[in-house]
């Protein structure tokens, strides 16, 4: 499968608080660690066996060596992985006391994934193309029709929500949003199952194959032309829902390579996001499939 996202640096500190504006306040120590939606779901699919390859962009600066190094000891493939001249992806992240945090995003080379990056990858020998909004968006309509056309599956999962057109849609086999990005995408309110089922419908008219709701704590909800099920979610610990969508998310693709059956691959994909809330972290938590078999089997 192709990655095609972003590679971000996620630069962590904890306060006692957020700082009010032209305040100086002192926290804890910085942590520098990978991120990225993209090359979060690459690390997540790798760790469920899958073969994985990304695509995308870093910086020449320190933390495009450190991110390209964490792809490569996760098995990840980086060839497709390009170096651009400005700054890598950052992530500015503060939490308080409560654990609430605060984030400034900084694309830098995500912001530089365009067409010539996407005709490198020739999509030859892909199965199935994973997509996420932390590129341009032009160029992830561009590699999904592309993907399409050579025959890959195409996942979208359309994170951070944003309007999306109808033509990317209808090239997603599958688009799998969390409630708030179905509620942005279809402007409905999605407040419980109902609610998610009606918005899914709504998405699902504009194209895409089959629409996959993450539910949190209640699970996911699969919906076709044909069936609407309610997957139910596994029961664990929660420590930290960090990363818990892209666990998932990654787990489904990984599952779909190896030809479980739709609803199946959600179960998969649940047991993945479940194991990912036991433990600290983003891809520190990302479960690896031995431990994914073993919740199955509970
Ligand atoms: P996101 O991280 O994008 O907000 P969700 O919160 O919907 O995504 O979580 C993704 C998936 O992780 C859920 O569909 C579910 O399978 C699993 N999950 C999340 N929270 C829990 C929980 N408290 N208990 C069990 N599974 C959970």
């Amino acid at each position: 499968m192709l990655v095609i996202g972003s590679l971000n640096a996620d630069l962590v500190v904890r306060a006692p608080r957020f700082p009010a504006p032209g305040e100086t306040i002192h926290g804890g120590d910085l942590a520098i660690l990978p991120g990225g939606k993209g090359a979060n779901q690459a690390v997540a699919a790798a760790r469920q066996g899958a073969a994985v390859a990304m695509l995308g962009r870093v910086g020449q600066d320190e933390f495009g060596g450190l991110l390209l190094e964490n792809l490569r000891v996760n098995d990840v493939d980086i060839a497709l992985v390009r170096r651009s001249q400005g700054a890598t992806g950052t992530a500015i992240i503060i939490v308080d006391e409560q654990g609430q945090n605060s984030i400034v995003l900084s694309p830098g080379a995500n912001g530089e994934v365009g067409s010539a990056d996407v005709e490198l990858a020739a999509f030859s020998g892909v199965k199935l193309a994973l997509f996420q909004l932390e590129i341009p968006l032009e160029t992830v309509s561009q590699a999904a029709a592309l993907a399409k056309q050579m025959g890959a599956r195409v996942l979208l999962n359309p994170a951070p929500a944003r309007p999306l057109p109808d033509g990317l849609l209808s090239q997603a086999d599958y688009v799998l949003p969390n409630e708030t990005e179905l509620g942005h995408l279809t402007d409905l309110p999605v407040t419980d199952l109902a609610s998610a089922e009606g918005a899914a419908r709504v998405l699902l008219d504009r194209g895409p194959g089959a629409v996959i709701v993450t539910l949190g704590a209640n699970g996911a909800l699969l919906l076709t032309r044909d069936t609407v099920v309610h997957v139910p979610p596994f029961s664990v610990k929660v420590v930290d829902t960090t990363a818990a969508g892209d666990a998932f998310i990654g787990g489904f693709a990984a599952a779909l390579l190896r030809s479980l059956p739709l609803e199946e691959a959600v179960r998969y994909a649940n047991a993945c996001g479940a194991l990912a809330t036991t433990k600290f972290g983003a891809q520190p938590s990302l479960p690896g499939r031995a431990e994914v078999e073993v919740l199955l089997k509970k």
